[in-house]
């Protein structure tokens, strides 16, 4: 099994770095990356862990960039995770983050669904590397009683268009596409699935896009064929994996989605810093 999409505490996931690897190892994963929100802070402790047990362990990302008011999740594998470059970009991006929950904890105020936002950026106060994210403010409003669980927080409150939904400024996916190339590594277009405007990828296939995701846990087979079919028309590679956040999200189980091998090893091939070779771990 190759699972080349799944988060850590780094970000919004549950697993530590180190207990996602064992987990994914004892699930049959073979092959993985982490691809943290907007921070490379896991990337080692799982190479590390990985190597440890057998496992190859791709460095990855999944950066959140902007198109028309949207978010836009662009995953980013091979990348070095040393790049000053990236690790700048990645930098602001977090500084945003925090902002937007603080903005977006105004509004829930206002709403009359107060929680304390100071308190979940505790969390991270002494962890610049770690990036928040709605999550958070969904697993506040649960805590204090406003709603029944996460799934409710983002349908009354934090989903996309919701009232207390703040829409994010920040890099295009163009941008972030072109980023993920300096920092050494090739660009996906997350779940395109469940973006829904297959009209942006002609324009990012001439950013320089390498592939889309295809396999994903929560596309249907008929999702799964036509990304394949695109990507194919478009002569980009496909990658895949679950979007593991942790036991009960809403996302894939881990080892449940993966890459065939021979598309990976077609992934691998559209790196540009020479054939079959691997980023440093
Ligand atoms: P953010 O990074 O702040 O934009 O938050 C986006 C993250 O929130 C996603 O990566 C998911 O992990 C989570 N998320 C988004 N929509 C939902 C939803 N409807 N229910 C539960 N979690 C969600
Ligand atoms: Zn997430
Ligand atoms: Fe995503
Ligand atoms: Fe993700």
């Amino acid at each position: 099994m190759i699972d080349l999409h799944l988060h850590t505490t780094a970000s919004d996931g549950t697993c530590t770095p180190e207990e996602l690897v064992w987990r994914a190892h004892a699930a049959g994963v073979t092959v993985m990356s982490v691809t943290d929100h907007d921070t490379t802070a896991g990337v080692k402790g799982a190479s590390q862990a990985a190597s440890a047990c057998g496992l190859e362990c791709v460095p990855g990302i999944e950066i959140t960039a902007v198109w028309n008011g949207r978010d836009v999740h662009v995953l980013g594998y091979f990348v070095d995770p040393a790049s000053p470059t990236l690790q700048a970009f990645l930098d602001a991006q977090r500084q945003d983050r925090i902002r937007r929950l603080r903005r977006m904890g105004a509004r829930l105020a206002a709403l009359g669904a107060p929680v304390d936002v100071e308190a979940v950026l505790l969390d991270v106060a002494g962890r610049p590397h770690r990036a928040v994210g709605r999550p958070r403010l969904a697993a506040a409003l649960v805590a204090a009683g406003h709603v029944a669980s996460p799934q409710e927080a983002f349908e009354r409150y934090l989903g996309d268009g919701c009232p207390a939904f703040v829409p994010r400024e920040g890099a295009s996916p163009e941008e972030v596409i072109a980023l993920i190339g300096r920092a050494g590594g090739i660009a996906s277009l997350a779940h395109p699935g469940l973006l829904g405007h297959d009209e942006l990828i002609p324009g990012l296939v001439r950013a320089g896009l390498a592939a889309i995701e295809a396999y994903y846990a929560r596309h249907p087979p008929e999702t799964v064929r036509w990304y394949c079919h695109l990507a194919a028309r478009h002569g980009l590679a496909v990658s895949g994996g679950s979007d593991f956040h942790g036991d009960g999200s809403r996302d894939g189980a881990l080892g449940t989605c993966g890459l065939p091998p021979e598309a990976f090893a077609d992934l691998c091939s559209r790196r540009v810093s020479g054939p079959g070779s691997r980023a440093p771990r």
